[in-house]
């Protein structure tokens, strides 16, 4: 293998020849970084770099300009390179494309693919040290490597049924809306906000072949992902997320806490009130995944409190619907109406309203057998990136990175097929 072709497997580039290698030194002389002088092949260059239509070069561009690449061994390495400007047609005078790095990036293509990949896989902590980047680098890595991504590839073939839920992601209400496929389970779009003209780019962004392909919506109660999917999908048969029924029944299980806690706190019974501070999690979690505490608390409940054990069965009956599904499920919905109509707390009779209110969107989700599961799991690891996402700056990041962590576009790392 020649030197120079050996030098560009080892930085993961192409179309580049190799030209010198330096050093450059820090203060205490010894090695800081490691500095590849390359040249850009004459056929690769003239190209447009957003486009990548050839074009007509303009100049010899604003000198030498350099890209962080990974490191060779323990030493931070750099390639440099000149690279002309050309004049496109439709993006006028711009750098031309260059083979080892993305349009506007300050880093090789295989350093932005590395970081990419280790931000969908490990920690915040592990990416920044191991790669030696600020978070908010790999926030802007994230967002070009996920457009790249996305842009060569149709999400939208062969949609039918399709999921749209908003996310909280920084405290202040900024919400996402998200559209999850339900039969691949893969997150397919994600935007800032949560209105009517956002759900609208989606559908645009499918066109009306493809709206009118779509068989079924599910959604929770929100009026404007209603409005939208009745006037872009009027075919579409449109449910409940199941998970979002579930998630009305704990909250209205937890202000029956709320409020018997605080009845006891004014009634001067300390220990029943300290008891049930505590029992939160023991009333939230699924009963099959308490701990031997969490069951005994649960029991104690049982014994010292009849109307919040028995808010804790409301909910748990509620959940068993959506599991036993299909005609079964509708039977039980029924029982549980009836029971929770008459059962005197008023966060439950609240609840059996609002749910009478949306059954035949209900309905329609237990007789389509919608798998909760898969839109929860969803839901639940777009929670944990928005957390993630702190520090970034643009909330384009954070959509970058639930693209590729979600939406099955992550590349590869370099060097693996
Ligand atoms: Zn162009």
């Amino acid at each position: 293998m020649r030197r120079t072709s050996l030098w560009a497997r080892l930085l993961g580039v192409q179309g580049v020849i190799m030209e010198d290698i330096s050093t450059e030194e820090n203060d205490d002389g010894e090695i800081a970084c490691l500095i590849v002088s390359a040249r850009l092949r004459r056929a690769e260059a003239g190209r447009c770099g957003v486009c990548r239509r050839r074009s007509a070069q303009y100049d010899r561009g604003p000198g030498q300009r350099r890209w962080r690449a990974l490191d060779l061994g323990v030493i931070p390495t750099f390639l440099e390179a000149e690279v002309p400007r050309v004049r496109c047609r439709d993006h006028g005078v711009v750098v031309c494309s260059v083979p080892w790095a993305r349009h506007g990036a300050g880093h090789t293509r295989a350093f932005d693919d590395t970081a990419a990949w280790l931000a969908t896989r490990t920690s915040k902590t592990a990416v920044t040290a191991l790669l030696r980047i600020a978070w908010r680098t790999v926030g802007s890595i994230v967002s070009r490597v996920s457009a790249d991504a996305l842009a060569g590839r149709d999400r939208f073939g062969n949609l039918r049924r399709i999921g749209i839920d908003e996310i909280s992601y920084k405290r202040g209400h900024r919400y996402l809306t998200v559209v999850v496929d339900h039969d691949t389970g893969l997150l397919l779009w994600a935007a800032a906000g949560r209105d009517e003209a956002t759900l609208r780019t989606f559908f645009d962004l499918l066109g009306e072949e493809r709206c009118a392909a779509i068989t079924l919506v599910s959604a929770d109660a929100a009026q404007w992902i209603a409005n939208v999917v009745a006037e872009k999908c009027p075919q579409a048969t449109v449910c409940m997320d199941p998970f979002h029924v579930v998630q009305w029944a704990t909250k209205a299980l937890d202000e029956v806490r709320r409020t018997v806690w605080n009845e006891a706190r004014r009634g001067g019974q300390k220990a029943i009130a300290a008891d049930l501070k505590g029992a939160r999690f023991a009333l939230w979690k699924n009963p099959e995944d308490l701990t031997e505490r969490q069951q005994a608390k649960l029991a104690g409940i049982q014994r010292t409190n009849e109307r919040l054990y028995r808010a804790y069965l409301l909910k748990e009956q509620l959940r068993q619907v959506f599991h036993l599904r299909g005609k079964e499920g509708m039977k039980l919905l029924d029982q549980w109406l009836s029971w929770a109509r008459r059962c005197r707390i008023s966060a439950f009779v609240k609840l059996a309203a609002a749910i009478t209110d949306h059954r035949s969107a209900i309905d329609a989700a237990l007789t389509n057998e919608l798998s909760n599961a898969r839109v929860e799991s969803v839901n639940t690891k777009l929670r944990l990136l928005t957390r993630i996402a702190y520090g970034f700056r643009l909330v384009e990041a954070l959509i970058g990175l639930a693209m590729l962590s979600l939406g099955g576009c992550c590349p590869p790392l370099p060097g693996r097929r």
